[in-house]
């Protein structure tokens, strides 16, 4: 096995796995010091066994403190809950009541908002300290400080038994697109099985180097597969573009560190192209052929729309990978790494996946809900058993949520089942399929459509666009609306079926998007209808 040492970057510094590791020691003592009973303030059904057990809230953008902070949990034997970074107090409040959190650590930046909680909720505090870091010269003293992430888990594992198995590790709150975020407990063991899959499927070795800027929850164990992890704490065009220039020098000589695998939401890539146009003629090739240096860049979480993704491959000459996962079994689907990736599908099973779809009664055969089996399934909601109940079926596929049909093998999401399938006229449409034709319109930079309620179709069909925009920029200067309903209509008549073309229309600055990225339809069906969630 490879001996690597350096594990993170973030703002420029690298840390190696043994300043991981040993921060990681000493920071377990000290939280398991602070918990210990003569201090008076936990509960006294809490104190036999120190943390074990116990939920300890994490909030930090991705730095190594946010990982030292996690590995130290676990060798308390808790669980940790990490915190989004975008939660506004009234939903962190929600996240620290129910999941029972009995201490969280942060880092500095966050210590004010959190300590202001933690004290409304009597949850104790306790600030991350800083993880040290190699010297700047640190690629060259990599050889003398290899610990690898092998001996780290050996080591782990020796002191307690409660990194394995069955016992909860994480509890993951999903993005709350759809309500408000449910717990998602996951084990040692679904996080392991996770790992062992992606890493066979994308075939990541030691001498990958992933730039992430993702939050931080979702993407945790990338460390697991020995991969090299740069972070990058907010997402910018410029920042990602910049990153991939300095890891490749213009005329394709390879500079270390270089990044070899990017992961992106939908609307990363929309935004890293606009970013690309406002590049000049040299620019753009530089930047281009950085890009291209790349081994593989993957796109999930929302529906990917075509001509980002043949965009995309004209700029970078890389086909997006796309890929569908979920916060309660993380990764599911995958387009291939090698063989076809087919635009508009989320591919095929990955390693150990199983997958069935459960038509409903009266709809179109082959379309249904997409069920799935997987070692990296979570083991339940937490303190939520009827929702865990209802969300398995009885052969213990668990039910996504999620409308789908499969074509050669390749899964097509057709949208969720609440709020992306339009019962419109006798018909169920997808609502993604509608937004893939929309997004072709020359005039349409993003969309969202959905069904509201009519009283002769059931459902209509609205969309709300937003325009490109040097294209708003014009329309205002002229005072001319920049897109009519009917010019949408006449231009949608050689696109699509009639029953699929939107009855109305509005034209929007931007979205109503969560952390992730993704548009809230719920909200924004809300606002359309002039009514609360
Ligand atoms: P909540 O469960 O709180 O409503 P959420 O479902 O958005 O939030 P996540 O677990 O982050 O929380 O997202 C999973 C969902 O994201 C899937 O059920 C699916 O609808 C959507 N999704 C993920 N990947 C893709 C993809 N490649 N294409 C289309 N949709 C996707
Ligand atoms: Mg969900």
């Amino acid at each position: 096995e490879e001996q690597r040492a350096i594990a993170i970057t973030a703002d420029g510094k690298h840390h190696s796995y043994r300043q991981l590791l040993q921060s990681a020691f000493k920071l377990s003592s000290s939280l398991l010091q602070s918990a210990q009973p003569t201090r008076g303030v936990l509960k006294k059904s809490k104190d036999e066994g120190g943390l074990r057990g116990q939920r300890v809230g994490i909030m930090a953008k991705p730095c190594a403190e946010f990982v030292a902070g996690i590995w130290a949990t676990w060798l308390n034997g808790a669980v940790a809950v990490p915190l989004a970074l975008s939660y506004p107090e009234a939903e962190l409040m929600h996240v620290f009541v129910d999941s029972d959190i009995s201490l969280v650590i942060s880092t500095e930046e966050h210590r004010d908002l959190l300590q202001g909680v933690a004290q409304k909720c009597s949850v104790r505090y306790y600030p991350l300290p800083s993880v040290p870091s190699l010297s700047n010269s640190s690629e060259g003293e990599e050889v003398k400080d290899s610990v690898s992430f092998g001996n780290i888990v050996a080591e782990v594992k020796r002191i307690s038994s409660a990194v394995e198995g069955e016992n909860p590790a994480l509890i993951l709150y999903t993005s709350g697109t759809t309500g408000k975020p449910k717990g998602v407990v996951h084990t040692h063991a679904s996080i392991g099985a996770q790992v062992r899959m992606l890493a066979e499927s994308w075939e990541y070795t030691a001498s990958d180097r992933f730039l992430h800027c993702l939050p931080l929850h979702h993407i945790l164990n990338h460390l697991k597969f020995h991969v090299k992890v740069d972070f990058m704490p907010k997402f910018s065009t410029r920042g990602v573009w910049q990153r991939w220039r300095e890891s490749y020098a213009s005329e394709g000589k390879k500079v270390e560190p270089n990044i070899t695998v990017f992961s992106g939401v939908p609307t990363m890539y929309v935004r890293l192209l606009q970013g690309y146009d406002t590049m000049d003629a040299k620019l753009q090739k530089i930047s281009s052929n950085a890009a291209r240096q790349l081994r593989l860049m993957m796109c999930g979480s929302s529906a990917l729309p075509e001509p980002v993704m043949e965009k995309w491959e004209q700029v970078t000459g890389l086909r997006l990978l796309e890929r569908y996962g979920m916060t309660e079994f993380v990764m599911a689907l995958s387009n291939p790494l090698h063989g076809e990736r087919r635009a508009g599908f989320v591919g095929k099973p990955l390693p150990g996946v199983q997958v069935l779809i459960a038509e409903e009664a009266e709809a179109e055969a082959g379309v249904g809900e997409l069920c799935i089996s997987s070692p990296a399934m979570f083991k339940e909601y937490w303190r939520k058993p009827e929702v865990t109940k209802e969300s398995f079926r009885d052969d213990g596929f668990f039910k996504t949520g999620d409308t789908v049909t499969i074509v050669d093998g390749y899964v097509k999401i057709l949208g969720r089942t609440s709020v992306d399938i339009v019962k419109s006229g006798g018909y169920k449409l997808s609502a993604l399929e509608i937004e893939a034709v929309l997004l072709e319109h020359p005039a349409i930079a993003e969309c969202a459509v959905m069904g509201l309620p009519d009283k002769d179709y059931g459902e209509i069909i609205s969309a709300v666009v937003v325009a490109h925009e040097e294209l708003m920029a014009n329309a205002a200067a002229k005072s001319q609306a920049i897109l009519t309903l009917q010019e949408l209509q006449k231009w949608a008549q050689d696109r699509m079926a009639p029953y699929k073309i939107p009855h109305q229309l509005q034209v929007w600055e931007s979205l109503p998007r969560n952390a992730m990225g993704k548009v809230n339809k719920k909200e924004l069906k809300a606002i359309l209808l002039n009514t609360t969630i």
